[in-house]
């Protein structure tokens, strides 16, 4: 569902801001609840028209809260010499997305705690304002927003504290982890742990909670089961980038490959090769030289009746920039490549010459040993 395409409201220093369509159930979720229960509840007597005006603003104002916390942890990222890609509004509130990871413990440390700094200072602000306008006698249509938002920063602040990847406070603890073992995976897995109870913890308060019919507390356990779900992706994510770490592709390549003619008819190809071979992806050869891959998945695209009169040199894919790659070249850097659907293979090269073959299997062959 968060793969929906997100619509881009323009940049903030220079960060481009995004708002992903699952912002707006959570955006009307709260402007419902501040306009027809939080509101008239505390202040009976206005009119609905009010209640909802305020309401909206008061969401909106939340929501503008929440970007500011998500800069903060962006422009502090971008003063550490991290990219930050772009801030997106989502369901569960917002997230800042860095190109990569803080290269020091204390630079995670100092990104992961502005965010909840700067709703901190929020609450403050909105708390002085609340305070201000309410002794100055002015109408509560002005100082009831200003009172809420205090509230909810406050609230936003501590939540984000909590000791569980990927909340901010899982970050900061990943930070002081790492850097007092010096071990950035052991800090993961015992952050992310952490992430994962805490949001089991959520959903099973909210599952006890809504058989005794507080059915608010639906909410919470979705939070809990996406925490807890992040924090385990966290983790596996951070074991592949552990283990690729400086490995070259020749090192988890399948040297010599076996080598298709271009000349042969796909008839044969798919009786000596994908039935007797191991492999549905090979180099293909003609005049001495490689000219591409060819794969199972190329072949089928030709009706079954045609193969006898096919030749494997209409079927391969010669995109050889985009199929060709250095064998001294870190694994991590052609994983997107091997990731997509295509082309799943690519040609390892050394010298001019192609001395092996390297697929998704054998990158997640080597993860699986190195995760063992
Ligand atoms: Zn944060």
């Amino acid at each position: 569902m968060f793969n929906l395409p997100s619509l881009r409201l323009g940049r903030l220093f220079g960060i481009p801001l995004e708002i992903n369509p699952t912002w707006l159930i959570i955006f009307v979720l709260i402007s419902a609840t501040l306009s027809f229960s939080y509101y008239p509840a505390a202040f009976p007597g206005r009119t609905p028209f009010v209640n909802l005006t305020s309401g909206i603003l008061t969401a909106l104002l939340f929501f503008a809260s929440i970007v500011i916390h998500e800069l903060s942890h962006s422009l502090v990222a971008r003063t550490g010499g991290m990219k930050v890609k772009k801030v997106t509004l989502f369901l569960f509130g917002g997230v800042a997305q860095m190109e990569d990871e803080p290269a020091s413990p204390m630079r995670e440390f100092v990104m992961a705690a502005a965010g909840p700094l700067a709703s901190f200072a929020l609450a403050a602000i909105f708390y002085l304002g609340y305070v201000v306008s309410a002794a100055s006698g002015v109408s509560d249509v002005l100082w009831a927003p200003l009172q809420y938002l205090a509230l909810i920063n406050f609230g936003v602040g501590v939540f984000n504290l909590l000791p569980g990847f990927p909340l901010d406070g899982g970050r900061v603890l990943r930070s002081l982890l790492w850097g007092l073992s010096g071990d950035h995976l052991k800090a993961t897995l015992w952050a992310s742990r952490s992430g994962q109870f805490i949001g089991y913890a959520m959903v099973a308060l909210a599952v006890i909670g809504v058989v005794q019919g507080f059915f608010d507390l639906i909410w919470f356990g979705l939070i809990g089961w996406f925490i807890a779900t992040l924090a385990e992706g966290a983790y596996r994510q951070q074991v592949v980038k552990s283990t690729l770490e400086g490995v070259e592709v020749r090192s988890i390549m399948s040297p010599d490959p076996m080598v298709a003619p271009a000349t042969i008819t796909l008839d044969r190809l798919a009786e000596e090769y994908f039935l007797g071979g191991r492999h549905s992806r090979y180099p293909v050869e003609l005049d001495g030289a490689i000219i591409g891959i060819v794969s199972l998945r190329d072949a089928k695209r030709v009706p079954r009746e045609e193969w006898p009169v096919t030749h494997v040199s209409d079927v391969t894919d010669r995109d050889l920039a985009r199929l060709v790659v250095d064998a001294d070249t870190p694994v991590e850097s052609v994983l997107e490549r091997l990731s997509g659907e295509e082309p799943g293979a690519l040609l390892v090269v050394e010298n001019g010459k192609v001395i092996g073959i390297v697929t998704r299997t054998d990158v997640v062959s080597r993860i699986r040993r190195a995760s063992i």
